[in-house]
């Protein structure tokens, strides 16, 4: 096969590969995100819930001062009872009496109900901070994992690095300057493979012509559709040639 193709097609490949590096480190520190935003989404969860159990324990204090005024308002009724003159005065008492009583149960109930509502806050509160805690010891974990292979991967792409910038020390400007040329409007796909006569660049259909030349390697070729670098794809035999 002709050098220079060989060449390109080397460069070509370490190129694909550098522009996979990020994606696959995007990859990582996207795993690592879906653990931290689940510990944030616990966060403001814990948050609303101490906010919840705040309000429900000023609505108790608000019942009981109001517990402790229907205590003083009975104590005077009880007062008043002893110095009643009348009939009608008598019942006016008792009604008061009545509604300070029922005013009395009604917050004792609200007072009831409150606490059994904090209690379940307070379940809900330390279920919550135990999924927070698991979380954040998962988040250590997976952080080591994380930067553990994004190690890898940047040691891996500085060999991928390394090896063509030492291809590039021997590369023919030319050709080098040819290949970026296409390369910025192909992108990672300058250098295809023809697979049963077409270009894996555009999927076109090459001439017969263009396509032994193509087998024999000895040039470099363009698609003529699209313009990329072709050389012979691994299926592609030389049963053509004959
Ligand atoms: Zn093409």
């Amino acid at each position: 096969m002709n050098k220079y193709l060989q060449d390109l097609i080397a460069l070509s490949k370490y190129d694909t590969s550098i522009s996979q590096f990020d994606p696959k480190i995007e990859n990582q520190r996207a795993k690592l995100a879906v653990f931290v935003e689940t510990a944030e989404a616990l966060k403001v969860s814990i948050n609303s819930v101490y906010l919840e159990i705040d309000e429900l324990k000023s609505k108790r204090t608000k019942n009981n001062i109001h517990l402790a005024e229907l205590k003083t308002k009975l104590d005077q009724i009880a007062k008043k009872n002893k110095e009643v003159t009348n009939e009608k005065e008598l019942k006016a008492l008792q009604l008061e009496e009545e509604i300070a009583k029922e005013q009395v149960s009604f917050a004792n109930e609200e007072i009831e109900r409150f606490d059994k509502l904090t209690v379940a806050k307070e379940d809900k509160l330390k279920e919550l901070q135990e999924k927070l805690k698991t979380e954040e010891e998962d988040i250590k974990e997976v952080k080591v994992a994380v930067d553990n292979e994004i190690e890898a991967i940047n040691k891996d792409r500085n060999i991928v690095y390394d090896k063509r910038n030492e291809l590039l020390g021997q590369f023919d400007k030319k050709i080098l300057t040819f290949y970026e040329k296409i390369k910025r409007w192909a992108k990672d796909t300058a250098v295809v493979p023809v697979k049963q006569q077409a270009c894996y660049g555009c999927f076109m259909k090459i001439n017969d012509k263009t396509y032994s030349e193509v087998i024999k390697g000895e040039e470099i070729v363009n698609c003529l559709h699209c313009g990329r670098i072709l050389y012979k794809g691994e299926e592609e035999t030389t049963a053509t040639e004959a």
